[in-house]
């Protein structure tokens, strides 16, 4: 964790936050101004959205929807049936989503601590205290950081800020944030920046990822076309 230092010029590992809210929320505007709504996080039900938030990681989405079409054919797509299936019909059920040996325990894991926490009731879970929810769901063997605040925020209508690689790189190369920021310095940076409000969190996090993947790029940026890319902060 990177030391976070406050006091009264208010400065966060290192650079200074004041006027931080206006800042953002100027990057948000750029952005939506250009990229318009992302309409996130597909999935048809909460329950549909935090498996997919499983499932996502380390793959393209296009697999994820595979995976999720054959759990449906199956009519898996239940919390009851996902908890009792067996790991190994469950991992042949998600072979699309690559990983699949790994993701069938991550998604027993998970639906083991819905059952056993919360009756295996989303509407439950949904009503946890946010901080409570985030520190159990991150104490689930395989789910981290970002799939927690996936979870929280986009099947649950929860406000978490849901950071990620692009996060950082877009960040760090204007200056607003340490090279060095790590995931909670990151989240903690736009939470406290900006007002808990879901659709903000919501909008502001899918716009970052398709900036990312369309502008920001490890090598080669293309600043030119990008909507930040003469955009002062
Ligand atoms: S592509 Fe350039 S302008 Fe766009 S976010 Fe990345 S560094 Fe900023």
């Amino acid at each position: 964790m990177v030391a976070i230092v406050k006091g009264p010029g208010v400065c966060y590992n290192g650079i200074m936050t004041r006027g931080m809210n206006k800042r953002l929320l100027a990057v948000y505007d750029r952005l939506y101004a250009a990229l318009g709504p992302s309409h996130w996080w597909p999935g048809e039900t909460p329950l549909e959205v935090m498996v997919g938030a499983i499932l996502t990681q380390n793959t393209a989405w296009t697999n994820v929807e595979k995976a999720l079409d054959r759990l449906k054919k199956e009519g898996a797509l239940a919390v009851p049936v996902l908890h009792r299936t067996p790991e190994q019909q469950l991992a042949e059920w998600i072979r699309p989503a690559g990983y699949f040996r790994v993701k069938a325990r991550r998604l027993k894991n998970f639906f083991r601590f819905l059952v056993d926490q919360y009756q295996g009731r989303i509407e439950v879970l949904a009503r946890e205290d946010p901080d409570r929810l985030r520190e159990g769901l991150l104490g689930v063997n395989g789910i981290g950081p970002e799939t927690a605040d996936s979870i929280m925020l986009y099947g649950l209508a929860l406000p978490t800020f849901v950071v990620d690689a692009y996060t950082h790189r877009i960040f760090s190369r204007h200056g607003l944030v340490s090279e060095e920021a790590d995931y909670e310095s990151l989240r903690s940076f736009f939470m406290e920046a900006l007002a808990p409000e879901v659709p903000l969190y919501n909008e502001y996090h899918a716009l970052i990822v398709r900036t990312g993947k369309q502008y920001c790029r490890p090598r080669k940026p293309r600043c030119g076309e990008c909507p930040l890319g003469n955009l002062e902060l």
